[in-house]
This record gives structure tokens, sequence and C-alpha cells, in this order.
């Protein structure tokens, strides 16, 4: 069979993650055996043709995984707006051979693509009587396959969870909100941030929830009353009056109020200077936005993104439509293309007719659960206790070790209580602080500020409570009138709720309902595909091994990277893909001397034949005997001349540092969710155990009588991990040819 040629491109505006996705379609590409060609601006090289259509090879996308932006350049294009363009794009494209085109790039980007394939036919008509194809070209090219994929750090694609660039897009925005936040804090001043999102209040929703914010103005959703400023500023005002000593107002580049008049960030400066007599100060953070580093989740995004797109390309039939890939529920998906564009553009227009309810139907459920989440938050006081309901003493506490993102969600779910007038209660230092009577009655602002706070503030320690604990803790459970109890951790959590609910009939106190939320960097807890900790420990291993390979300048070496995870190599793997490690191993798979073998062998031609990086990343039990410094030693006497050999355990900066934005998204989606299921339980006298999770598309409870059917004891892990499956594409990507890695 002939070999296939494809060719990538991105369009439109830049987003972090975009090279992951060129780089991801390069290598699988070549793997499988196709030929591919990466077009450099944009639908303008393809217009232009000659040098702006290149032929890769595995190199010419090594290290680009870490780099910002997109290495093969975008570019708005007047020319393929016009027919006479896309004709000679056509006739370029027949040219090189290639019969299937991958594009990286936005609503716009994509709705070009569709026009082109619905005219395909007839420009290739036109382009043989003209005389420039034979009838033969025009026979073997009758058709162009399309794949797109969405760039977009607005976050604004229809059918799809997240699009490549708005994660790192939300990692510079809750930097900056941070940092604004605390010189706020410090003159106690009041700022109004202005984030992107001509027509999605994505960035800026979950801008603020991450952040703590104070008052958010998105597109979708505007104020609904006229006097908005008025209500605004006495909001303010109140939260100051309660003792918040900032004040932050985010505002999207599309907000408008409700007869459709955008709102400027001047405007909203100046109302509130009115009204509160102080000082305003503006920040518009424009392009940073687009700026920096893709964040974990991008480059992990993008490479998944661009290694289903060759997969389909590859097998594309000539009658199959177009298809976007897109992401749902932690799953790739494929979405019909011009559907999913003209549902994109129905936002906007629900927008311009002032049809909100429409534009907000039109986003995903987690957009109008974090905009619900938002307006509890933003409270400066919770609302009155309805006398009328009945009303709950619900205790919050931290098990295990600390995960960047507990303190976030002990905030969400303890605001969220207080708001339905719930007495709700903090227990100090875990399971010991519960048995010891470290237990207080938490307030709306004594929460104030955690959102952002890495660690955890209530306390957290690994001790799993037994035997005589067991005395104190339901001693103090009714001595505090304790009615439900949420858990947020790791093991020492769940398995603390289990025994729990294994020794109701000694301990009768312990026959209240209970929630654990998974709180552990380790990814390691069942009924959960992501535990809060884990991106941001995922992010702090990204930085420091993009920091390392910066460090190995002109000398040839080999890094062998320790990570954590316990008996879960999840934070390897993930870690692995997103800094293009060659070989990751995972306690799962175990090491074998037969595995340390070849990878001296794998080293050892690549260093040869010019390589000058290698990657290897190990997680901590990956095996007891094949440790780091045995590993390191190994390679180092194997490599002789040929490359040095350095360790690399990063140890306890994956545990801090502050949550990354998905972490306290995450944090205060599934927090208010608790509650709930808590207030539930109590009000029809249930006594329930659960622990809450991601899971199979969706977020659901699992009973606690499952506990021991769904984890494997002994690792001290999930006996399903999803993420297993990506395994291939991870060496695939990183391990080929001559000069692997990278
Ligand atoms: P984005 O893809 O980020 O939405 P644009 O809307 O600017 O960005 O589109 C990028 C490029 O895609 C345009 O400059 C143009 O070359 C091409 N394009 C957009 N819309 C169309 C269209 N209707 N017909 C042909 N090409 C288009």
């Amino acid at each position: 069979m002939k070999q296939k040629k494809i060719a990538i491109f991105t369009s439109g505006g830049d987003a972090q993650g975009m090279n992951a996705a060129v780089r991801a379609v390069v290598r699988t590409g070549l793997e499988r055996g196709a030929e591919v060609y990466a077009i450099y601006e944009g639908y303008q090289g393809l217009v232009d043709g000659g040098e702006r259509i290149r032929k890769m090879d595995w190199d010419s996308v090594g290290g680009i995984l870490q780099l910002g932006g997109t290495v093969i350049g975008t570019a708005r294009s007047k020319e393929f707006m016009t027919r006479d363009g896309r004709r000679q794009a056509a006739r370029n494209l027949i040219e090189h051979g290639i019969s299937g085109i991958i594009v990286i790039g936005g609503d716009g980007s994509l709705t070009g693509a569709n026009i082109f394939r619905q005219e395909w036919p007839s420009l290739v008509a036109e382009l043989v009587e003209s005389g420039a194809i034979s009838a033969e070209a025009a026979q073997e090219y009758s058709n162009l396959s399309i794949v797109g994929l969405v760039g977009s750090i607005d976050n604004d694609f229809h059918g799809t969870d997240m699009t490549i660039g708005a994660d790192t897009a939300l990692h510079r925005i809750t930097e900056a909100m941070d940092a604004i936040t605390s010189t706020a804090a410090s003159h106690q001043r009041t700022f109004v941030v202005k984030v992107m999102g001509r027509n999605c209040g994505y960035l800026a929703l979950m801008g603020a929830l991450a952040s703590g914010a104070d008052w958010v103005l998105i597109p979708e959703a505007p104020p609904d009353v006229d006097n908005w400023k008025d209500v605004m500023a006495e909001r303010l005002k109140a939260g100051r009056k309660a003792g918040r000593r900032d004040s932050i107002v985010i505002l999207a580049e599309g907000a408008q109020d409700r007869h459709g008049k955008y709102i400027g960030s001047t405007e909203v400066q100046q109302a509130l200077e009115e009204r509160l007599g102080e000082e305003v100060r503006v920040t518009v953070l424009g392009h940073v936005q687009r700026g920096g580093r893709p964040s974990a989740f991008d480059r992990n995004l993008g490479t998944l993104m661009g290694y289903e797109a060759v997969e389909i390309i590859l097998n594309a039939r000539p009658e199959d439509e177009p298809v976007v890939i897109g992401i749902k529920n932690n799953r790739m998906t494929r979405l019909p293309l011009m559907e999913s564009v003209l549902k994109t553009q129905a936002v906007a227009e629900a927008i311009a007719e002032k049809d909100y309810e429409r534009a907000m139907s039109l986003r995903s459920s987690s957009f109008s659960d974090a905009f619900k989440t938002l307006r509890t938050m933003v409270r400066a006081l919770p609302h009155p206790v309805d006398a009328g309901r009945k009303h709950f003493r619900i205790a919050v506490l931290n098990a295990g070790a600390p995960a960047p993102g507990m303190n976030t969600a002990a905030r969400a779910a303890i605001r969220y209580g207080l708001d339905q007038g719930h007495v709700m209660l903090g227990i100090r230092n875990g399971f010991e602080g519960l048995a010891n009577g470290e237990i207080e009655e938490m307030s709306w602002m004594s929460v104030s500020g955690w959102a952002s706070m890495g660690g955890s503030v209530l306390g957290t320690n690994r001790k799993i409570p037994k035997g005589k604990d067991f005395y104190g803790m339901a001693r103090e459970i009714e001595k505090n009138h304790i009615d439900a109890l949420l858990f947020i951790g790791g093991w020492t959590a769940y398995l603390a709720a289990n025994a729990m609910m294994v020794n109701r009939a000694n301990f009768p106190a312990f026959n209240i309902p209970i929630v654990c939320l998974p709180a552990s960097i380790n990814n390691n807890l069942p009924g959960s595909e992501f535990s809060i900790g884990a991106d941001t420990a995922l992010n702090s291993i990204v930085d420091a091994v993009d920091k390392i390979k910066m460090s190995a300048g002109a000398t040839r070496r080999c890094f062998v990277v320790e990570v954590m995870g316990h008996h879960c190599g999840y934070l390897a793997l993930m870690g692995g893909m997103a800094t293009g490690a060659e070989r990751v191993y995972l306690p799962e798979d175990g090491v074998s001397l037969r595995d340390l073998q070849n990878d001296v062998e794998l080293l050892k031609r690549g260093f040869k034949t010019g390589k000058r990086l290698g990657l290897m990343i190990r997680s901590e039990h990956a095996n007891a005997v094949y440790t780091t410094s045995f590993m390191c030693s190994l390679f180092e006497e194997e490599g002789h001349d040929l490359f040095d050999v350095r360790p690399a355990i990063l140890g306890h900066l994956q545990q801090g540092g502050d949550p990354s934005p998905f972490d306290r998204i995450q944090a205060n989606r599934l927090a208010c969710l608790c509650v709930e299921a808590l207030v539930d339980e109590c009000s029809r006298d249930g006594l329930r155990v659960s622990f809450i999770g991601m899971q199979d598309g969706k977020i659901q409870f699992h009973d606690m009588r499952d506990f021991e059917r769904v984890i494997n004891a002994e690792n001290l892990r999930p006996r399903e991990q999803w993420w297993l499956g990506l395994k291939h594409i991870t060496s695939l990507l990183a391990q080929h040819g001559p000069s692997q890695g990278a």
C-alpha cells in the first residue's frame, strides 16, 4: 500500500499545549508508517506552499513539549478566506501528495477547515480544468480527510470539557490573582482584574472560584438588576465589614449588562471608587494569559488528542465526515466538526440576542455548577438561618499526608454548610485531634483566604485510628453532637471511615453518615479518577524536570528522576508523558534485570547517535531492590565515557505548593456535593458511609461497603486504574529510532 501523507498545522490564536499536539501527531504518524508534514504559519502557509510545507522527522519535534505558543507558527490568513486562496491551498496539498490534514485552532479555524473540505471536489475540478494538476492526480486526491483539535485558551468550544490551552491560561490567572490578593490584603485594597474571554466566562468564573475572588462578571450571566453597581459595592462593603481584607472583582473581556452593553474595567473601577470612597486598582492581564510554559494538563491533553487524531486520520474512509477531538469526563471523544462549530457559535449568538438562559444552558453542567458555587462562596456572610428547616452539626477533618487543595475543599464545605444554616465544625490534627476533642465551630470568615493555600490549616497526619482511639473519637462525637462527618484526605481517611463503619456495633456514636473526599497527591484512591492534590504535584514534577533538563547544558547526561506515588505510578506515568521521559518505571509493572539491561542498551544506542539528554522517571516504589541510586550506578558504570548519570529525588516539593487551578476547582465542586449528600443523609436519618469521586464519566458516591471489593489492599491502590491504558502512548512518543527522547 502507498505510504499515506498527512499534514498538521496550527491556526488562529496560539495556545499552550499546541506543541505537545504537534509532537504527538508527528511521532505517532511516523510510528504508524505515514509521512508527516508540518505546514508553517497556519492557513497562510497552506496557501503559500513551498518552504512553508515541510517534511518532519522524529527529531524535528524534539524538545518542544515545554514550550509555550506554537513552534510551527500560526497566522490569520485573509487569502484563505477567498476561493482563490483555497484553490491554491488545495493545489499545494495535492502537489505534496497529502491526503489528510490535522488542524489545531479555534472555531474560526475549524470553520475554515469545514468549508475547505466541502469545496474540495470543486476545487480539484477547477485545478484539472486549468491544467494545474493531472486527471490522475485529481482521481487520486478526490477526497481530503480532516481532523480538528481545539486550541483555545477561552475554553469556549461546545462538546468538550477542555480545550488545549485553557488550563495553562487558568494557571497564569491564578498566579496573578494570588499575587494581587496578597498585596490587596496588605493594603486593604480593591482590585478589578480583567481576564480574556470574549464570549465565554470560563476563565473569569473558574479564576474567581480558584482564587477566592469576591465578585465576577461574565458574558453568559449578566447581573440580573440594573443597579448592579450598587449591589456589587454593597456586597464588597459588607465583606470588608465582616473582616475581609481585600476586595477583588474579576471581569471577563466580554462581560455585559442585561441590556447587552459591554462592561469595561474603567466603568467598574469608577463605579466602585464612587461607592466605596477609596482608590480602586485595575489590572488587565492581557497576553500573559497566552504566555509561558504549558501546564502538565495541557501537555498531556495535547499529546492525547494528537495521538487520537492520527489514529482517526489514518483509518479515515472517504465518506467519513470531519471530526473534532474533545475530552468528556476524562475520555477522548469524537465530535462532528460542523455541528460542534455551529453549537459553539450558538452561544455567541444567544449572548448577542441577550438570551442568557440559553447561553448558560449551552455550557456544560460543571460550568453552571461552578457559577452556583461561586455565588455562595462570594457572599460576605451566609444567608440568615431559616428557622423552619432542620439544621445539622457537620464536622470536617483532614487526614493523611497534606495534599494541595485540602484547604480549598474545607473552605468550600464549611461555607456551603454555613450558608444553609448548618453548624460547621473543624477538627484539628486528623483523627488524633478528633479523639482529643480538638474541635471548634467554624465561622464564615474563619476560612477566608483558604482557597489558595497549600498544606492543611486544620492540620493533618497519617495516624490511622484503632483500638483505644475509637473510644476517644466516639466520646467526642457524642459530646459535640456531631451529626455527620466529612473526611478530606487519602488512605488514612478511607481506612478510618471503613474501620468506623465496621466497628459500629461497639461504638454506637459511629452511626452517623460519613463521606470521604479524595485528597492525595498520589491519586491512588478508589472510586475517583482524580484526587485533589495530584494535579498540583504533577505540575511540580513537570516544573522541576523542565529545570533539570535545562541544567544538562552541553554534557551528555542521563537523569533518573524519582517521584512520589506510594504504590501507584500515576505521577510517574503522567509526569513522564508531560516531560517526554523515554522510560517510566511503575510499581504496577515492577522492574526486572532484563528491563534494566534493555534500558542500558537503549541509552547507549541513543548517546552514540547524537542524543544529549536522557530522562528516566522512576516511581518511588517501582522496585524495592533496584533503587534510584542502584539504577544510577548501573547506568553510569555501563555508560562508561558515553554519558554520565545523575539522580534527582524530588521528594516533598511534590506535596507542597499552592494548589493548581484544577485542584481548586475540583475541591470546590466535590466539597459542596459532599455536604449536600451529608445533609440529605441526615435529613433521612440515613447512616451511609461513602466516598466520592469522578469515575466512568460522572461524579458519584460509592458505598463504603464496596470498599474492599474495589481496592488492591496490599498495595493501597484501586484495583482498576484508568490511566494505565495510556502507557503505550508515553512509550510510543518517547522511544523511536536511533535518537530517542524528549
Ligand atoms: P480561531 O481559529 O482562533 O477562532 P480565527 O477566527 O481568526 O481564529 O480563524 C483563523 C483563520 O482561519 C482565519 O484567519 C482564516 O484563515 C481561517 N478561517 C476562519 N474562518 C474562515 C472561513 N469562514 N472560511 C475560510 N477560512 C476561515
